[in-house]
């Protein structure tokens, strides 16, 4: 049998959201609860790949099985698509498997033209509305099918609305509307060369393809590449039955959640406008009314509502993210789904769900994603400064958070500025999906227009960005580079300061404190780390950093970078002394300059750790990153060094390398200068022998890390040179002290020979930066460069990079991860490369059974959520 790529909402159901998309899956699984649903079908998303293989084409099977399907609806409805006495009329309709707000767009009132409308007009009685809806349609259709852009229609209405002196559009009757259709589709004309299409079975295909065109917009890319959805799922199209809320005043369009998705607050919140259509509440064209105010409005309406919202709930076991509209005083749902939520509202509503009984822990740690605990882990507003602070307006708290920055106009502003290391908040009248990028790189937004659900409010929410949204008072002037709010002119480039918890725009920049992990955060915490199996420990080279990973739950250090510690001004001159130097003696003196520095940054780590485990890597970079470039600093180290100019510019040149990542670096250091390795063993075991006399409570064993291993014999011979030095120190100071030698695995011939690697590391920790680079065969700082070409022609979808590449590079892990465990039965995996903090990454690493991953401080509270995540989906034996 041939496969069947369109079900009617009747034939589905909520479990078959990799076929009908998410959308599609909910208005299928609402219809079999009985809701009032009006109906429809969905092409499916293996319908969406077979247009990409067909070289972008609907075939012939599928299109008759698409008007076989508008058949059935016809007579759902009774009504015909494109019959002139009493014609159907639908709205097509993009849905994914996972939501992608904002990313594609709907087609409404599908099924109009010029002879269509006249007796839609005469049939409904009211010529304003379906004058409305088909000038609706035209405009959407032009600019979602035909890619006219919508600028010039708004233009046109903006004319009207001024020709007819009014502000409003519902304020423009029958024959204005009627006329801004003809003037609509002149437009057309002028741009495209051709009429608007007025047969509904080309309108309706065009439409279908659109939607399986707009997977591939530039927007839909972004939005995958930022949210881990891989192209290959394509969407599926909703065709559904519309119904208008555009009818007049006992008619309405609304949106709503079973809670508040910025607090959490079990309280149905929610806005709607009257005789409205679609995206109207959303795009913020007017003002929207609260969901309290329709229960005086239709208060019959609401108490179906309220019901259908209390069940939606209880069946999805989550907050419902829900879209009704209502004709003529009758109810109808749209879509429900998931709500997205702030970070803060995620955790208050996964606590208040286990409290209500109605989900398990388990599932309260599934529930939140761990890329959204980040909001929660940047600085809020000093609160003695964010009071002593007077607020110079107030708008809606779109999405909380403490965001202080300088004010920018524009997306292309905003990250160019970002690009320049300054912090930015970005000013707009509204947001569009145009401005995501630059959304993305901004502390905070703040807009003119639009209310809790309108563009800025959803994505801000969605990305952890605070955002203030709707400041009507704001008098913008960007082509001038400036605001004006309460009196105050605010320039471009100035700083502001936004509350986006209460809304509050301060026209001065307000000093931020730290986060802390406690109330519904420390509980899901404490979840998360009942159900790990992974460590999370962290990649700190401070004492600060450290102190702070370890309020953020690390339980150790698993990557100390020591070369950081050398680039201070008052230690460079030893290091460089140590680098130039020609012989032994003359870097033995160097290293006993640098010996007690070190140590002391030991200490002080081991101090901040209070006896967890701390990982130290040895000397890593091509030596020639600290040499003198600037002529003065080159005369003063000649002049310490004894040597003359030339003698020491001849050296620095020797220390040139073509390509210094696969250069004189890492192990290699210390097999040329095993001085270099004798002296840090000597910090590390000192400051751990003095650490643990002032603390004999803890049990401090040093792990010792050498990193760029390629081959066993330089890893013995290294690890010799560490031994025999730790041992003398040990004697030396009358202690036992347990210590351990280990590698990373960053060079492909390690991994590829990890079973004999064992034989001498006692751990491994992956290095997924080198690893990847080698394994790739590319630099990354170089990558940067073409990867962008990579990911438009689709040959990477990813940075490898950020994110494991898990068929490649996870291949070698899982392998030496198999080998070294075969050699040493006990042998220690951890992770410390970016990939540590990355919550796909982090199941993987779950997976092949490592032991833990590193990342950086900030991740830390990300890794141990995503590891629990991991061990819920992945059980291990
Ligand atoms: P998005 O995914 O961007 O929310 P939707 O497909 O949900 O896009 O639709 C956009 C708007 O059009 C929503 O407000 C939705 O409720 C409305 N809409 C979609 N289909 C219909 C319909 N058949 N009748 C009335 N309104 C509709
Ligand atoms: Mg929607
Ligand atoms: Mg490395």
């Amino acid at each position: 049998m041939s496969k069947k790529f369109v079900y009617m909402f009747s034939e589905g159901n909520g479990s078959m959201r990799e076929l009908l998309g998410g959308k599609g899956a909910n208005l299928a699984e609402m219809t079999r609860l009985g809701m009032p649903v009006p109906q429809g079908f969905t092409v499916t998303t293996e319908a969406c790949t077979q247009y990409y293989a067909d070289g972008k084409k609907i075939s012939d099977e599928i299109q008759a099985e698409i008007y076989k399907n508008m058949a059935e609806l016809e007579k759902i409805s009774g009504k015909k698509f494109g019959d002139k006495e009493n014609p159907l009329l639908v709205s097509v309709r993009s849905g994914a498997r996972a939501s992608m707000p904002g990313m594609m767009d709907t087609i409404l009132n599908l099924g109009l033209n010029d002879e269509v409308v006249e007796s839609f007009a005469k049939k409904t009685n009211n010529p304003r509305f379906a004058y409305d809806s088909y000038r609706r349609f035209i405009q959407m259709y032009s600019d979602v099918v035909m890619e006219v852009g919508k600028g010039y229609f708004e233009k046109l209405i903006d004319e009207m609305k001024e020709k007819k002196g009014v502000k409003l559009d519902t304020e423009l009757d029958a024959d204005d509307l009627k006329e801004l259709a003809r003037l609509f589709k002149e437009e057309f004309k002028a741009k495209k060369g051709f009429d608007f299409p007025s047969d509904p079975k080309e309108q309706l295909m065009g439409a279908i393809m659109a939607v399986f065109r707009s997977w591939d917009n530039p927007r839909a890319i972004y939005y995958r590449r930022m949210n881990d959805i891989p192209s290959s799922w394509g969407t599926a199209v909703n065709v559904q039955m519309m119904v208008f809320g555009n009818t007049g005043d006992t008619s309405g369009t609304g949106v709503a959640f079973t809670r508040n998705p910025a607090t959490g607050e079990k309280k149905l919140f929610g806005e709607f406008l009257m005789n409205a259509q679609g995206e109207d509440v959303v795009a913020g064209v007017r003002t929207p009314q609260t969901i309290d105010q329709l229960k005086e409005i239709m208060p019959e309406a609401y108490e179906q509502f309220v019901d259908i919202c209390g069940k939606l709930e209880k069946h999805y076991r989550d907050m419902q993210d829900m879209e009704f509209t209502i004709e003529d005083k009758k109810l109808y749902m749209l879509q429900t789904r998931n709500g997205k939520r702030t970070a803060t509202a995620a955790l208050q509503i996964a606590c208040d769900l286990v409290d209500e009984g109605m989900i398990s822990e388990q599932e309260a740690v599934l529930m939140v994603d761990p890329k959204q605990l980040d909001a929660l882990l940047h600085p809020q507003f000093d609160a003695a400064a964010l009071k002593a602070a007077k607020p110079i307006g107030t708008a809606l708290p779109a999405s909380p958070g403490a965001a202080c920055g300088r004010v920018v106009f524009t997306a292309e502003e905003a990250v160019e500025m970002a690009e320049k290391g300054e912090k930015v908040v970005l000013v707009r009248l509204e947001t569009s999906p145009e401005d995501i990028h630059g959304m993305d790189v901004s502390e905070g937004i703040l807009t003119v227009r639009g209310g809790m659900t309108s563009h800025a409010a959803v994505v801000a929410r969605g990305m952890g960005t605070c955002c203030v949204s709707g400041c009507g008072e704001i008098k913008m002037n960007e082509e001038e580079g400036y605001f004006e709010l309460a009196g105050r002119t605010i320039k471009r480039g100035d700083y502001i300061s936004l509350d986006g918890t209460t809304g509050n725009i301060y026209g001065e920049a307000i000093p931020t404190v730290p986060a802390s992990i406690t109330g519904n955060f420390g509980r899901l915490m404490a979840w998360a780390d009942k159900y790990r199996d992974l460590g999370v420990r962290t990649n700190a080279d401070t004492p600060r950093d450290a102190k702070k990973a370890a309020e953020f739950g690390a339980e150790g250090i698993g990557l100390c970078r020591t070369e950081h510690m050398f680039f201070d001004a008052d230690r460079i001159p030893a290091m460089r002394e140590m680098i130039v130097s020609e012989t032994v003696e003359q870097r033995e003196k160097a290293l006993a300059k640098l010996l007690p520095m070190q140590r002391g940054d030991f200490e002080a780590l081991y101090e901040a750790m209070e006896g967890k485990a701390v990982t130290i890597r040895f000397l890593d970079p091509p030596l020639h990153e600290f040499l003198p470039t600037a002529e003065e600093d080159i005369v003063a180290l000649a002049k310490e060094m004894n040597m003359t100019v030339e003698a020491l510019k001849a050296v620095i040149a020797s220390l040139h390398e073509f390509n210094p990542m696969m250069g004189h670096r890492g192990c290699r250091l210390a097999v040329t200068y095993p001085e270099i390795a004798a002296m840090q063993t000597r910090a590390v075991i000192e400051a751990a022998v003095n650490v643990q006399k002032k603390h004999p409570e803890w049990n401090i064993e040093p792990e010792i890390m050498i990193p760029l291993v390629g081959e066993i014999k330089e890893l013995a011979y290294v690890k010799g040179v560490v031994v025999e030095t730790a041992d003398k120190v040990l004697a030396e100071a009358g202690i036992t002290m347990k210590y351990h030698v280990g590698t990373m695995i960053e060079i492909p011939r390690a991994a590829l020979t990890a079973d004999e690697i064992a034989t001498e590391a006692e751990f491994f920790s992956f290095g997924t930066n080198d690893l990847t680079q080698m394994t790739f065969g590319f630099s990354r700082d170089d990558a940067g460069k073409f990867l962008g070409a990579y990911y438009d022609k689709k040959i990477y979808e990813q940075d490898p990079f950020a994110r494991l590449d898990q068929k490649g590079v996870g291949k070698l892990v899982d392998m030496a991860a198999q080998l070294g465990r075969k050699t040493r039965p006990d042998i220690h995996l951890g992770v410390c490369g970016e990939v540590g903090g990355d919550p796909s990454s982090v199941e993987f690493f779950h997976k092949v059974g490592l032991t833990y991953v590193s990342c950086s401080p900030y991740r830390v509270p990300i890794a141990r959520l995503a590891a629990a995540q991991a061990a819920i989906k992945n059980p291990r034996k």
